[in-house]
Order: structure tokens, then sequence, then C-alpha cells
């Protein structure tokens, strides 16, 4: 379905996929339709956004939805917050003075190409996490030193990693993946190249729990890349973002 009438007057919105969830125009809504912690709403009033980008107004329900995505979008346009924001809300919400961390182990994933990418993608993460106790862990050198210990890892809600160093703690065996439900790949395009398919290929194969979600999100996608990327996800939508005058 195409999308007459996108949020954002600069953008285009193509969808294409079985049942595509009902677009939001408003962070609100998404609290009337999904129930999302609304202190995960007031941490995104806190840094200024008023209203959803064009991919953040059609992604966000596809994901708290819980479908396979990939989202193709103009760099620029809030990609980050159109995923972390299903991500956090997922992982459910113990208030920061809580003991009940459900510590189920790792539970979501975030893949990036580089670690300056993973890096910014960690600070718009704490940024959405105030008040919540979540460990989220930009995986490093020393993080994987820690690994070792089992409780250690049990404790981790969330990664945000580039691939290589997750496959050597995998390889290691100081880190289970199996209860992962979110895996994202962001900047998509390099993270299916030849560069990077094979340890990402590693890290979901790691990933064994069957309703893991996933999700890719990039500014472009050429052919090849969409090709393994489609292989990857499981009735999936994708969403293309355009800007209208290009
Ligand atoms: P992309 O990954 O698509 O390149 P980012 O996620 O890095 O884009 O976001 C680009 C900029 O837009 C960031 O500075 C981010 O804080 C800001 N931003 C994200 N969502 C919104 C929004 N809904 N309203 C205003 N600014 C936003
Ligand atoms: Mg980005």
């Amino acid at each position: 379905a195409e999308e007459d009438d996108p949020p954002m007057p600069r953008h285009r919105v193509t969808t294409k996929g079985n049942n595509v969830p009902e677009h939001v125009e408003t962070f609100e809504a998404l609290r009337e339709r999904y129930n999302i912690p609304s202190r995960l709403l007031q941490n995104i009033a806190q840094s200024g956004y008023k209203r959803p980008t064009g991919i953040q107004s059609h992604g966000i329900p596809i994901l708290l939805e819980h479908r396979d995505l990939a989202a193709i979008s103009p760099t620029g346009t809030g990609k980050t917050l159109s995923y972390l924001l299903p991500v956090m809300s997922a992982l459910g919400a113990p208030a920061a003075s809580s003991k009940s961390n459900p510590g189920s182990g790792v539970r979501a994933l975030i893949l990036a190409p580089t670690r300056e990418l993973a890096h910014q993608i960690h600070n718009e993460c704490l940024k959405l996490a105030q008040g919540r106790k979540w460990k989220i862990v930009l995986f490093s050198k020393a993080t994987a030193a820690t690994l070792a210990d089992k409780k250690v890892r049990e404790k981790i809600d969330l990664i945000i990693s580039t691939p290589l160093r997750l496959v050597a703690s995998l390889q290691a065996g100081n880190l289970e993946l199996n209860n992962v439900r979110h895996i994202v790949l962001d900047e998509a395009d390099r993270m299916l190249d030849a560069e990077f398919l094979e340890q990402v290929q590693e890290v979901i194969a790691a990933c064994t729990h069957p309703e893991v979600q996933k999700a890719v999100f990039s500014a472009t996608l050429p052919a090849n890349a969409e090709k393994v990327a489609m292989s990857m996800l499981r009735d999936p939508i994708r969403v293309v973002v355009g800007l209208k005058d290009t």
C-alpha cells in the first residue's frame, strides 16, 4: 500500500508486506494503542522530539507488533529511535528503584558496523533508558573480559556491538544469546556486505529463540543486500522513506 498522507510533509513513505500495522501520527498514540511505558514517552519528550518522523511513525508500530522489518530511510531521519523505542518497550519497565530486574539474560542485540556508530546508538539508548535500570552494554574489549563470569552476563538486558567482538565472545563460550528476542542491524547495507556478512550470520545463528524478531535499517539497500536481508527475515514488512523532491 502507498501512503498518500505522510506524517512529515517532506517524506513519502511506501510500505509493502502482509497485514501492515497502521502508522501513528503522534508518540502519544503509541501509548493509547500499545500501552508502552509512559517513562519512555517522557524521555522522548525530554529529548525535544515533538512528533515521529516518517520511519518512526511507520516502523515503530510494526516492531511493537513483533513483525520483522526492512526499513530504508535517508540519513538523519531518526532511524535509531525507530528501533530503540520498540526494543526498550519490550524489555519491560523495571523502575530504577526496583530490585526486580527480570535478569533473564540478553534479550536484545543491536549490531552496527563501526565502534563510532555503536557509541552513538548507546548514547541515544541511555537517554531513552533514564529512570530505568536496564543493563545496557556497549560491547568493548573491556566488557568482553568481564563476561567470563556467568553472573555478569546474565544481568545484561541489551547489547550494542560491532559483529567481530561479539563473535569472539561467542566462540570463547562467554556469551549466550538464546534468549534474544530482538536483533537489529543498523546500517544494514554494510552489515550485509561481504565484510561483515559471515560474522552477522554467526551471531544470528546463536540467537536460537524461536520468536526472535529481526529488523534491518539502512539509508540505502542495494539489491544484493536486500536479497540477503529478505532471506533472513520472516514474513517481513518493507518500509521505504524517500525525500519527496528527490
Ligand atoms: P538516522 O539513523 O536515520 O541517520 P538518527 O537516528 O541518527 O538518524 O537521528 C538523526 C537526528 O534526529 C538525531 O539528532 C536525533 O536525535 C534526531 N531525531 C530523531 N527522532 C526525532 C524526532 N522524532 N523529532 C526530532 N528529532 C529527532
Ligand atoms: Mg543511523
